[in-house]
This record gives C-alpha cells, sequence and structure tokens, in this order.
C-alpha cells in the first residue's frame, strides 16, 4: 500500500517555483531521507506531503485519500488519523507536563481524557520517559523535548511520520537517541519521511530523496 502519492505537484509562491511538476511515491514501511540545499523545498515538499499546505497543481493521496478533494475540516480529521509531525523547533506547550502535551495531541481524535491520557503514558514509555511525565518543558533536555514531541506524534498510531530536521537543534548524542528512536518506531511499522542535514540520520535512511531547484529524485543508499 502506498501512504504517500504525490502526482504532478507543483507549488509557486508568487514567481518562485518551490516545486516543479514532483513524483513520489512512499510505500507503508520505508523511512526516507530527504536531502538538498537551503530553499530546494524540502520544507514545501513536506507541508504539502502534510497536507498543512496545499500545491498548485497536482495531486496529493495520503493513505489512499485524495486530498483535493477534502475540506480543511475533513482535512484535520485525516490529519490527526494519520500523520504525525515533529519539527526542529519541538513545539510544546511551556505550561503543561509532558503528559499534557503529548495527550493535548489526542485532542481531535474522539478518545475520552482518560483514554487520552493512557495514550500518552504509552508513548511517552516507547520513548524512554515514563519518570518524566510530570515535567514540564523547561525541565527537560533539548533530546528529552524532541522526545516528547515524539511521543505527541505518535501517540495516536498514524502509520506515516513526517520530520523537519528533528535533530538539527540537538548535540550528537542526543540526536542519536532520537534517531535511534525512530528506527525503533519504524521496525514497528511506522513510515518515516526525515528532513535532515544530518548525515547519521540520511546515512539511517534505506531510501534518499534528493531536492534541488523545487525537483525531486530518489536514490536507494
Ligand atoms: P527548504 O526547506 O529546502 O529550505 P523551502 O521549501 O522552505 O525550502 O522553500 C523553497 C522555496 O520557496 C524558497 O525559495 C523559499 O523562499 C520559497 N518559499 C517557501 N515558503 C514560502 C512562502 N510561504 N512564501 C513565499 N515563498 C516561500
Ligand atoms: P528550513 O529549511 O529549516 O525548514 P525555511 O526558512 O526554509 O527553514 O522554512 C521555514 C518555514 O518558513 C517553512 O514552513 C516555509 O514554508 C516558510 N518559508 C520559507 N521561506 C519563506 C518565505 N520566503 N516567505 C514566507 N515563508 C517562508
Amino acid at each position: 500500500m502506498n501512504v504517500l502519492e504525490i502526482r504532478g505537484v507543483s507549488k509557486t509562491y508568487g514567481r518562485v517555483h518551490a516545486l516543479r511538476n514532483v513524483d513520489l511515491t512512499i510505500r507503508k514501511g520505508e523511512m526516507v531521507s530527504i536531502v538538498g540545499p537551503s530553499g530546494s523545498g524540502k520544507s514545501t515538499l513536506l507541508q504539502i506531503a502534510g497536507t498543512l499546505d496545499r500545491p498548485t497543481s497536482g495531486t496529493v493521496r495520503v493513505a489512499g485519500y485524495d486530498v483535493s478533494t477534502l475540506s480543511d475540516s475533513q482535512l484535520s480529521a485525516l490529519r490527526a488519523r494519520f500523520i504525525g509531525f515533529v519539527f526542529q523547533q519541538f513545539h510544546l506547550s511551556p505550561s503543561l507536563s509532558a503528559l499534557d502535551n503529548v495527550a493535548d495531541g489526542l485532542l481531535y481524535t474522539g478518545l475520552s481524557r482518560r483514554q487520552r491520557r493512557e495514550r500518552a503514558e504509552v508513548a511517552l514509555d516507547l520513548v524512554g520517559l515514563s519518570h518524566r511525565l510530570g515535567h514540564r518543558p523547561n525541565q527537560l533536555s533539548g533530546g528529552q523535548m524532541q522526545r516528547v514531541a515524539v511521543a505527541r506524534a505518535v501517540a495516536g498510531r498514524p502509520p506515516l511520520l513526517l520530520a523537519d530536521e528533528p535533530t538539527g537543534n540537538l548535540d550528537s548524542e542526543a540526536g542519536a537517541e532520537v534517531l535511534s528512536l525512530f528506527r525503533t518506531l519504524n521496525a514497528r511499522g511506522i513510515t518515516i519521511a526525515i528532513i535532515t542535514h544530518d548525515t547519521e540520520v540520511a546515512m539511517a535512511c534505506p531510501r534518499r530523496i534528493r531536492v534541488r531547484d523545487g525537483l525531486v529524485r530518489s536514490e536507494v543508499s
């Protein structure tokens, strides 16, 4: 099954061609890196793949759904069910505990408050932070904050995880832990696409998607 299917996708911002007629398929179980120079179109590609942005032309299918046919609220529901996101800046709420940061990520899933907290505990256990449930972000290290963010991204058990420079703000040891976590998640079946400038991360991915001037080329490492 194709988790993600992008066909003939272009994206322009005024006169800037951020993506030019891109075709890209990602199958269930893959772990791919997305690499390329700054400004080449990587974030735009990830935003469109993640249905956070719409293409100027072309089609995007997530888990078989043609997203161009969905309203914004249907898209939010599709994202909540199918896609987890991790960013370079952890995007955690500073006033909330690790547990509440993760549980709040499940607000739009229809789960009860108790189920959300249970799922959040399971996810924080998976990332090795069951001893930090009550800690707020400023009481955690960078690596721990990113692991909370990963827990939030996967707590709803989405089939697809999209990450934009997830180790970009971490020292090499914390980065290696986050990478190891991604590998564990991938081994458990989640499909992962990671924008990265980090060689270790890129090398850990069996497939590399190279973006240059809005054009996309896929390579097997
Ligand atoms: P990358 O992630 O590879 O650094 P981006 O996808 O962020 O590349 O950007 C690709 C091109 O599109 C760049 O020229 C960038 O300046 C432009 N761009 C991206 N987002 C916007 C936007 N919201 N408005 C205008 N231009 C944008
Ligand atoms: P990175 O390459 O580290 O992701 P960017 O600066 O390329 O960082 O992009 C960060 C965010 O800002 C992206 O979501 C992108 O769409 C947006 N962006 C990039 N360039 C522009 C721009 N010229 N105008 C408006 N938004 C932009």
